[in-house]
């Protein structure tokens, strides 16, 4: 059962015949393949696209729960001050990992030691949107100017199958005016986006408005910094006019429903006034420590629930609604549109084989396959990831690298970075 996420949403039965890294043929295919993968009781499906994360902080899950969030961010910056560029690649390698069995096939990344988050990707065999973060030269604890950092890794990386590189910027709250703007001229002379924090905390906000006047999105709008085809991550404490200013820009907002909540935060992300006002949206799980895990079928979830609880509306984010931010909005989110998000002929064959033999995923048919994608959380019935037309993951087992060696040295990695801190 192939839910094809094309622009009709069609859940056909029948076969995908994936040539190289495409999909050359989806529905009654004729030719004689090289090799047949039998996916009879599964939904074969888009692979998941996570729009905002810091995949190195797999090492953080799980370190800093129920506190406040001030005394979240003094242990999560105290950890994060501590870390090396070998915690950083093993627990890049960990998410990448958790990220393949659960379905996802490309993720958007703000981080430091990105170099050694692109090997990772690399080597799991994913894709990554990475971005190494632009702050201001006295916030960071990273060696050398943030913005030539960037630089430099977007210049090594240009050519990578899987690694696309970007401009992360941090958020208002780290950066100046200068900082900004460079971090635009940059994005715009590589030729790529940039992802960044906005309006996550009213905190933020609010000393945002003192400090400048402005609250944070219309502050980067009369900035000049909007930009068409960038992701906003979070988007929480929002006005309507900063709402219009994102959908005028042509600005995507990455919502992030369990970090949020998590976090208490307060407030709910005016996702359904977005998608009204033209906003494209998509979905990300932020870091591990403040999820405490990289599912997106979790986070579809959180994202359908939320909302409704919210609106006192069971009819506001229907699971196609929470399916597409995952896969066909989150591909324009990072302007792949045309490569990723659907199996239709010519997209890459980046796709998720989900076994629907077994007690949690019965009865699935074509009328209920994508409530169940959403609703039924099928990550753990995750058979096959596919990617760029190689497996990832086959019959539940990783085949690009040995997942136990992974998991082994990142909880030595984790002892290391946490010993004397707790
Ligand atoms: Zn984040």
């Amino acid at each position: 059962m192939i839910v094809t996420q094309n622009w009709k949403r069609e859940v056909v039965k029948g076969d995908v015949l994936i040539e190289g890294d495409r999909i050359s043929a989806v529905g009654h295919v004729k030719t004689r393949p090289d090799e047949v993968v039998d996916a009879a009781g599964c939904i074969v499906m888009p692979g998941l696209i996570n729009c905002h994360s810091h995949v190195a902080m797999s090492l953080m899950r799980s370190v800093a729960d129920d506190v406040k969030l001030d005394k979240f961010l003094d242990m999560t910056f105290a950890i994060d001050a501590r870390r090396s560029p070998e915690d950083v690649a093993i627990g890049a390698a960990l998410g990448c990992l958790e990220m393949a069995k659960s379905g996802t096939t490309a993720f958007l990344d703000i981080y430091y030691d990105e170099d050694r988050i692109a090997k990772a990707v690399e080597t799991v065999g994913i894709r990554g949107y990475l971005g190494w973060t632009v702050l201001d030269e006295k916030f960071t604890t990273q060696k050398g100017k943030p913005i030539k950092n960037c630089e430099a890794f977007i210049k090594n990386h240009k050519n990578s199958p899987l690694v696309k590189p970007i401009v992360s910027v941090q958020g208002v709250y780290v950066c100046s005016d200068e900082t900004w703007m460079a971090a635009r001229e940059l994005a715009s002379k590589e030729n790529t986006f940039c992802h960044y924090h906005v309006s996550e905390t009213r905190p933020e906000v609010y000393e945002h408005q003192k400090k400048t006047g402005k609250r944070p999105v219309e502050y980067l709008s009369s900035l000049g910094f909007l930009g068409k085809g960038d992701v906003a991550a979070h988007g929480v404490w929002l006005t309507m006019n900063e709402v219009r200013l994102l959908a005028n820009a042509g600005v995507s907002v990455a919502h992030c429903p369990v970090s949020n909540m998590k976090l208490a935060s307060g407030g709910v992300a005016p996702i359904p006034e977005m998608v009204a006002e033209g906003v494209n949206v998509c979905l990300g799980t932020d870091g591990c420590s403040s999820n405490n895990t990289l599912d997106m079928f979790s986070e579809m979830k959180f994202a359908s629930l939320m909302h409704k609880a919210h609106k006192w509306d069971a009819g506001v984010m229907s699971a196609q609604k929470c399916l597409d931010m995952a896969t066909v909005d989150a591909a324009r989110a990072i302007g792949a549109e045309k490569t990723l998000g659907s199996i239709e002929p010519g997209k890459k064959a980046d796709i998720v084989i989900v076994d629907c033999s077994n007690a949690s995923m019965s009865p699935t048919r074509a009328d209920n396959a994508v409530a169940n994608i959403v609703y039924a959380s099928p990550s753990r019935e995750v058979r096959d990831t596919i990617v760029d037309g190689r497996f990832v993951v086959r019959n539940r087992k990783v085949v690009t690298l040995d997942e136990r060696s992974v998991v082994q040295k990142a909880d030595e990695e984790a002892q290391k970075l946490m010993a004397g801190l707790r």
